[in-house]
């Protein structure tokens, strides 16, 4: 439930601010010169706001799709992403964002005009190559999408430009505003998973593994494709087993044609950022791990990740063809 509307002054007259505040009328609207103002400052409580975030409407300027690191493609040659959110509906004691960002409020860049825009030159500039976009790296892709209506407002250009390929990232079963459209080949719904037991302990509030696998089958015999996200890997007790019957559960259900791509990698954190999400979870056994710090980013030990990620390749490898798959190495200077 949101009780707190921040809407920064340059976009409160734009229909998309209207249409939300009509939409939540219960919350209490403040404008705000620039949304920095309310997410920036230092010493914010993340774990407090976390419980009950604040919406913050606002603008997005300058360069809207970025480049991804080289590594990190799932076979397209020209790739960006682009956040139209900050933060995220679900509390994974892993995630990135809660290193980076000093505020769990949900930040909605509302002007989906200029990411689309940004998006067409991007794609203008290869006529002839696919061009990737990746939406679900500073959020979760659907989770929110009654709040931001996304992907109805995202699929209709995706659909009137075959060369742009859209991957929507994300945890959530909200898949119902794709079932609402025919679907497309140039976008894939990329579902992360870890397993079950390791998904209890450390994504909190995401959806189960059965839901979400079930929600992977209703998209893919409504004719969409969809991608799975082995990322980031986490270490455990019986992990072949566990990290087996998790591929077992997904393979035995969804056709291998409708698996777009299957992408491994590792679990990776800026240093400063898993510094900061020590602090805020001083017990969590994960940051206790065989961990390790090199170049600025830690990781699990390199024994342990090439061991994990090699057992993870070999299982895969018995269920889906090799260029389906792929590693996803992280450059130890991004944040993803
Ligand atoms: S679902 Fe993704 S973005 Fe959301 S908290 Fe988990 S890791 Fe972060």
């Amino acid at each position: 439930m949101i009780e707190i509307i921040y809407i920064e002054d340059s976009i409160a007259q734009h229909p998309r601010t209207i249409d939300i505040l009509k939409r939540f009328p219960q919350a209490t609207p403040i404008p705000c010169a620039n949304y920095k103002e309310v997410f920036n400052p230092a010493g914010q409580n993340f774990r407090l706001q976390k419980k009950k975030p604040a919406l913050i409407l606002a603008e997005k300027k300058g360069n809207r799709a970025l480049p991804i690191p080289e590594t990190y493609g799932i076979g397209g040659k020209y790739n960006f992403y682009f956040s139209h959110m900050l933060n995220c509906l679900y509390d994974c004691r892993y995630c990135f964002l809660q290193g980076m960002y000093p505020s769990a409020h949900y930040v909605l860049f509302v002007n989906f005009e200029d990411f689309l825009s940004d998006i067409q030159s991007k794609t203008a500039q290869q006529p002839e190559q696919p061009v990737w976009f990746f939406s679900g790296y500073d959020c979760d892709s659907l989770a929110l999408d009654h709040i931001s209506q996304f992907t109805q407002s995202f699929l209709p250009h995706f659909r009137a430009n075959p060369t742009a390929h859209l991957e929507l990232r994300t945890k959530s079963v909200n898949i119902k505003p794709l079932l609402n459209n025919d679907p497309l080949k140039n976008v894939v719904t990329a579902f992360s998973f870890t397993p079950q037991e390791i998904s209890t302990q450390l994504e909190h509030g995401v959806p189960s593994v059965s839901s979400r696998i079930n929600a992977m089958k209703k998209l893919t015999q409504s004719g969409w494709q969809v991608g799975l996200r082995i990322d980031p890997i986490i270490d455990c007790t019986n992990f072949s087993k566990r990290y087996e019957s998790l591929f077992f559960d997904i393979f035995s259900i969804i056709p291998l044609e409708m698996i777009h791509s299957v992408s491994l990698g590792a679990f990776r954190m800026p240093g400063p950022f898993f510094k900061k999400m020590e602090k805020l979870y001083p017990t969590e056994k994960l940051f206790a791990g065989s961990l390790e710090k090199k170049q600025g980013v830690v990781s699990y030990k390199k024994e342990i990740e090439q061991k994990r990620k090699e057992t993870c390749k070999n299982l895969l490898l018995q269920l889906i063809p090799e260029e389906k798959l792929f590693l996803c190495e992280t450059a130890p200077e991004t944040t993803f």
